[in-house]
């Protein structure tokens, strides 16, 4: 045994899976239980405290899960996960720990259209208000710090447009304005970006799409960078206060720098209940084991059908920071220097008919909702993805009339250039 730290393609296949403690079988088992024996009643009032950790419902925690939440925290350097039913599901019970009702928080306009809905209009119903800002002009997230700001959400490689965040200057914005900058990694996972190494506090990912990888389940992720100071200031009375529902036990006090993911757990996932299932877990594990060379292979081919779109007369314009002449390229090259991911949009001659008409020929990609599967996917966002939001919502979000987004798949790249030379007609 050495100290030197692992690779990332060994993390992926060894962290958090060790061969099963109870049984010595190697890879980690579904455990399909709902609830767990005591060892006996102190066991189990110190677990109820919390002055012990260790299974107690599968609602809170689970081996399987627990597992998935080793192998995360460990690719994105955090100090703790918590993995859940979903990307949204991780979205709500990370603001859960942060904010209260009258409360606010600044997201990027740039944001997976769900995203925007989430926090426009469930988000409202809780009290929690939504201030936006823009990727392209960082003052725009200083300009709206106010004393109410609590959180500070942008991705790293934004959904659908495959822009790229300056991570180090909005973490600067939040440091300024003491609050944690959140971001949400799905796009890139962190094959390509680490957000905490650029001054993310929080990391979240939609484990349903490239983590997974299989387009087979659905999860979501909460990484605690362990790197914010939850006391200062009194601004985050979940975690700095004595909590009520454990014996006024003050989270960030005992918990230090994984107090962040322990109050998603105990309160959030104790209280709102989207916990990820056994099976769910385990798929999102076996998966991730290929993340690396998955993600390589996207990269590499979404970059061949960029260049080639890019060339073609029945394209008015491709956006993919993996392209030299992308607007995005340099913050590409500091933040995701292995390759601008493969979901990315470009945009038809033939507008909004174009783009119905490309969707209904295509042989190999799928038309769907989705990204991040094996299978190359399409999908024309202004019909159906951003199909709720205003056309100045959709245009300011990179999803305009004419704009086709694609997750390109791991398929031999001669196949899914052919497919998209027929489909365009
Ligand atoms: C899909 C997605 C989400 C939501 O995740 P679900 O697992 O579908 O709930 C959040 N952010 C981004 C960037 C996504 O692509």
């Amino acid at each position: 045994m050495t100290d030197k730290p692992q690779g990332f393609d060994t993390l992926a296949v060894h962290a958090g899976t060790a061969p099963d403690s109870a049984t010595n079988a190697r890879i980690t088992p579904i455990y399909q239980t709902t609830a767990y024996v005591f060892n006996d009643p102190e066991h189990a009032a110190d677990l109820f405290a919390l002055k012990a950790f260790g299974n107690i419902y599968t609602r809170i925690m689970n081996p399987t899960q627990g597992a998935l939440e080793g192998k995360v925290a460990a690719l994105e350097g955090g100090t703790a996960a918590l993995a859940v039913a979903s990307g949204h599901a991780a979205q709500m019970l990370a603001f859960h720990a942060l904010m209260q009702p009258g409360d606010e928080f600044i997201a990027a306009r740039q944001l997976y259209g769900g995203s925007i809905n989430q926090f426009n209009h469930s988000f409202k119903s809780f009290g929690w208000k939504v201030v936006w800002a823009d990727i392209d002009d960082i003052s725009s997230f200083e300009k709206a710090v106010s004393p109410k700001t609590k959180a500070i959400f942008v991705e790293s490689i934004a959904n659908p447009g495959g822009r790229i965040t300056d991570l180090e200057a909005v973490a600067k914005v939040a440091q300024k304005a003491g609050v944690p900058l959140i971001v949400d990694n799905t796009l890139a996972t962190p094959y390509l970006c680490q957000p905490i190494k650029h001054g993310a506090n929080i990391v979240l990912h939609s484990l349903t799409k490239f983590m997974g990888g299989h387009g087979n389940s659905m999860g979501g992720v909460i990484v605690d960078g362990g790197n914010f100071d939850w006391s200062k200031g009194g601004k985050y009375p979940l975690l700095s206060e004595p909590n009520d529902s454990y014996h006024g036990l003050k989270l960030h006090a005992a918990f230090g720098g994984m107090a962040f993911a322990i109050a998603c757990r105990v309160l959030g996932l104790r209280d709102l209940g989207p916990a990820i299932a056994p099976l769910n877990a385990f798929l999102i594990l076996t998966g991730m084991e290929t993340l690396g060379l998955r993600m390589q292979r996207h990269c590499e081919n979404s970059l061949k059908v960029a260049e080639w779109l890019a060339k073609d007369k029945r394209v008015a314009w491709v956006n993919y920071a993996g392209l030299a002449s992308d607007k995005y390229h340099a913050l590409q090259k500091k933040y995701a220097p292995r390759g601008a991911g493969s979901v990315f949009t470009f945009g038809l001659k033939g507008g909004y008919d174009a783009g119905v008409k490309m969707v209904k020929s295509v042989k190999l990609f799928s038309h769907l909702a989705n990204i991040g599967d094996t299978r190359s996917l399409i999908i024309h966002p202004a019909s159906t993805t951003h199909s709720q939001l205003t056309a100045d919502q959709r245009a300011k979000a990179g999803a305009g009339d004419d704009v086709m987004r694609l997750s390109i798949g791991i398929e031999d790249a001669a196949d899914i250039i052919a497919d998209l030379d027929q489909a365009l007609g």
